[in-house]
């Protein structure tokens, strides 16, 4: 039986984020919808042919979105909710781009609100218009990934219909091409656990019955179309889930699989072990089972023992998330015997490729060596072409063949079978494979003697600060002298033109580091000035030094690398470019202590050092791969104590760790769950205890689903945390109450993903609220993020408000 290859997903942005550019152009008017159809089709174009140069077997459509897949699906089943007033058969441009986007009264739409979930640097967009008109579907975290979907909204009584048949329509252009391509589907499944319920609460699965024919109907269409397979993915499947949704999959599958004698269903699951639920899966009428042998390389073994003779796997041997190079010497050992045992093989990524950039080939700046560690969705592709080949001509012929150095390369493939050129190109990607893993494992570029020593030699005093909160907070309060309520921002200050401008003059060598770093003092002198002026207590320096809060300090740490070009999608056209660590990671000088200490030295109020911590270094980059996540955290966490520690000795009173990030490295599986929070919040202890008691530390989450993280988040022992509470009102701060938080909380009273001016009125109303739970001495006042996407213009009479408030809160008490 031969093995194949196959991909889950391609990149869908383009080598250049060419639909990034499409997107806009289309959004803001320079492009019409024919412009945008053509770009996409170039898109799509360009990927089913590259995967067929590199030897797919098995090549995904459907994977291409003009904004997200399971927007797709909504728009496939016709959830449309009722405000974006559709009544069409099929779902158009506009209606699509407003579920995205939101439908603006004044202007070209708004962005659903996101501002904080960046991974990595992300793009500014240009111009978000003002959200008075229909807004967009919530948007959140697909799974455990930095990718965001657009939630559906389905209500009690929904009607499903067919309102887009895209799938069938791509599937006819890759087959126009030449190209039989193995259409995706979001599974009903999947698509219903994603859902949210509209109106009063009910078990969107209880829709599943309705759904149903939607599906069948697709499936029918596309077995007619001539497509062979389908995939359809089911990630929930690595979920914990209840009893109803693990008994939704047969009946679904039953149905789906009638639908059409010839089709074929390869049931895709991704991110985790299936574990309890494996036996549904396997219980399934499905001709093909997908599992992610890089999460969960253990369960291979039960998988096996337990798939029907006749069932085709596929393995996601290469891990879809990151960016390593494979160990193909070892992967062949591990698979040589099964691709003996008869069973129908597929090898795959673990998941789809949309979370991995494209083409390592474009990173031309970045060291050789490091980049031979490397590998990108192109390169991942060939691994498996070159694995499966390997496999299929016999793992001995790989090593002893080849006398010939005729090699040239992947157009050397083809299915007449196995050239002596190609045979070449197997040997030396095995012999580069070799040598990557060898070089990991020595290279002085990875390994930092004194780092592995310092983090071995971390005690349980560096775990903790010096005296509990009751006691440090007695001590903070005579240093510190603020009033009730006291006032401050969360770090950033709006990142405008002219900020960005300069960086990027800087970055080009046009702008000197002299006349650039005199630009900066200028810009965070003036937002000092202002925040006298309007009398904040606790004062921050704006942070325009910093293109992003984990790129700056990356920048400055060792055993983190940069790309140029390898973006990946984060949601519509927006794409993060996350920094990798591939080695031990340390500190050589202080980071952020000039820019503070020029800040502090313009004003007599506390100035808050504002740093990233560890946690969130580590969630928002591609991470070594080479020791567990935790052994880097620790080296992160040693760096930012390293500069919390200048800080203090500095002068700093105030110094803010944020963990935006912390949240989002939670696993998907609640029994792993307490094991991560434990070593998370270690790190961030060992960034935040070496100071003094007096020493007051705050931490920030942007974010408003704490209830699970609750006594992490008490454990990290800050002695102010901000949160998001703005949009989801006070009664995230019940939670808090009712645990008990001990220490002080700044609820965000200002919505910054709104470009509205909040009146002082509606934040005396939510500081009132929130007085409901805590007590007023542990009170903070400030915006619920960073105001880096904002403009003066809104930022300035905002404060202003905001100030106003917590002076009537004050004169209240
Ligand atoms: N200090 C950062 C800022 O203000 C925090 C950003 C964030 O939480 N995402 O921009
Ligand atoms: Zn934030």
């Amino acid at each position: 039986m031969t093995v194949t290859v196959a991909t889950l997903g391609f990149p869908r942005i383009g080598a250049r984020r060419e639909l990034k550019t499409a997107l806009e152009h289309y959004w803001n008017g320079q492009g019409s919808a024919a412009d945008l159809l053509s770009a996409a089709a170039s898109l799509r174009k360009a990927a089913w042919e590259r995967q067929r140069a590199l030897g797919v077997d098995a090549i995904p459509s459907n994977d291409f979105s003009f904004y997200d897949h399971v927007l797709d699906t909504s728009a496939m089943v016709g959830a449309i909710p009722p405000r974006f007033e559709f009544s069409g058969n099929r779902v158009d441009l506009d209606t699509y781009f407003a579920m995205a986007r939101g439908r603006s009264a004044e202007t070209g739409g708004n962005d659903a609100g996101a501002a904080c979930s960046h991974g990595g640097e992300i793009e500014t967009e240009a111009g978000t218009g003002v959200n008075t008109g229909t807004v967009a579907e919530e948007m959140t975290k697909w799974f455990d990934t930095n990718y965001h979907y657009l939630v559906p909204e389905l209500e009690e009584e929904q009607v499903f219909r067919l309102t887009s048949t895209k799938c069938v329509e791509e599937f006819l252009e890759a087959k126009a091409l030449g190209i039989i391509t193995r259409p995706v589907l979001l599974g009903p499944v999947t698509f219903l656990l994603l859902s949210k319920a509209q109106g009063k609460p009910f078990d969107t699965l209880t829709l599943l019955p309705r759904l149903l024919p939607i599906y069948v109907d697709v499936l029918r269409r596309l077995a007619a179309a001539g497509a062979d397979w389908v995939q359809m993915d089911e990630p929930a499947l690595v979920l914990d889930l209840s009893e109803t949704a693990r008994a939704a999959f047969a009946p679904a599958y039953a149905a789906l699989t009638q639908a059409a004698p010839t089709l074929r269903l390869m049931l895709a699951t991704y991110f985790g072990a299936l574990e309890e639920n494996l036996p549904i899966a396997l219980s399934l009428p499905v001709h093909g089972l997908h599992v992610d042998l890089v999460r969960a390389p253990a369960q291979l073994a039960d998988v096996l023992a337990g798939a029907r003779a006749d069932l085709t796997l596929s393995l996601g041997v290469l891990d879809g998330r990151n960016i390593w190079r494979a160990d193909l010497n070892a992967l062949l050992a591990q698979l040589a015997p099964l691709a003996a045992s008869g069973r129908a093989l597929v090898l795959a990524p673990s998941c789809s490729l949309l979370h991995v950039p494209l083409d390592l080939e474009r990173e031309t700046d970045l060291d050789a060596e490091i980049k031979s560690w490397l590998a990108f969705a192109v390169q991942k592709i060939s691994e498996l072409r070159v694995l499966a080949d390997a496999l299929n001509i016999g793992p001995t012929n790989v090593a002893a063949g080849a006398t010939k150095n005729n090699a040239t390369g992947l157009s050397e493939w083809g299915p007449e079978g196995v050239t002596d050129g190609w045979r070449e190109h197997m040997r030396a990607a095995f012999e580069a494979s070799a040598r990557a893993v060898a070089t990991r494992r020595t290279s002085p570029r990875i390994h930092a003697q004194a780092v592995q020593q310092r983090a071995a030699s971390v005690t349980g005093k560096m775990v903790q600060r010096s005296s509990p909160f009751p006691e440090r907070r007695v001590q903070q309060k005579a240093a510190l002298g603020l009033p009730l309520f006291p006032t401050t921002t969360i770090g950033s200050f709006p990142q405008t033109a002219d900020v960005r401008k300069a960086r990027a003059a800087h970055a080009k060598g046009t702008l000197s580091t002299e006349a650039y770093q005199r630009f900066l003092r200028n810009e965070i002198a003036s937002a000092v000035a202002w925040q006298h002026e309007v009398e904040l207590d606790v004062l921050v320096h704006g942070e325009f030094e910093r293109n992003d809060m984990v790129q700056y300090f990356g920048e400055q740490l060792s055993g983190f690398a940069f790309t140029k070009h390898a973006w990946v999608q984060s949601y519509g056209s927006r794409s993060v470019r996350p920094p990798i660590i591939f080695g031990d990671v340390a500190r050589p000088a202080p980071m952020t202590v000039a820019w503070w200490a020029y800040a502090q030295s313009l004003t007599k109020r506390p100035m808050k050092g504002m740093l990233t911590g560890p946690v969130t270094l580590l969630n928002w980059s591609f991470v070594r791969d080479d020791q567990p996540r935790s052994a880097t955290c620790l080296h992160l966490a040693l760096a930012v104590r390293d500069e919390v520690l200048d800080l203090e000795k500095a002068g700093a009173e105030i110094i803010q760790i944020d963990e935006a990030a912390l949240r989002e490295g939670l696993p998907l599986r609640r029994a792993e769950r307490q094991r991560y929070l434990d070593w998370a919040v270690s790190c961030f202890q060992i960034a935040a205890s070496g100071v003094a008691d007096r020493t007051q530390i705050h931490t920030h989450m942007c974010y408003s689903e704490f209830n699970d993280i609750l006594e992490a988040i008490a454990a990290m022992d800050a002695d102010v945390i901000s949160i998001e509470t703005a949009r989801s009102r006070m009664e995230l701060l019940d939670a808090f109450a009712k645990f008990d938080y001990p220490a002080e909380i700044g609820p965000g009273v200002y919505d910054i993903h709104s470009p509205r001016v909040p009146e002082t009125a509606s934040m005396t109303r939510l500081l009132k609220e929130a007085q409901l739970y805590l007590k007023a001495e542990h009170i903070w006042v400030n915006p619920d993020c960073g105001l880096k996407t904002r403009t003066w213009a809104d930022v300035k009479p905002s404060i202003r408000n905001m100030v106003a408030a917590a002076r009537e809160m004050r004169e209240a008490m």
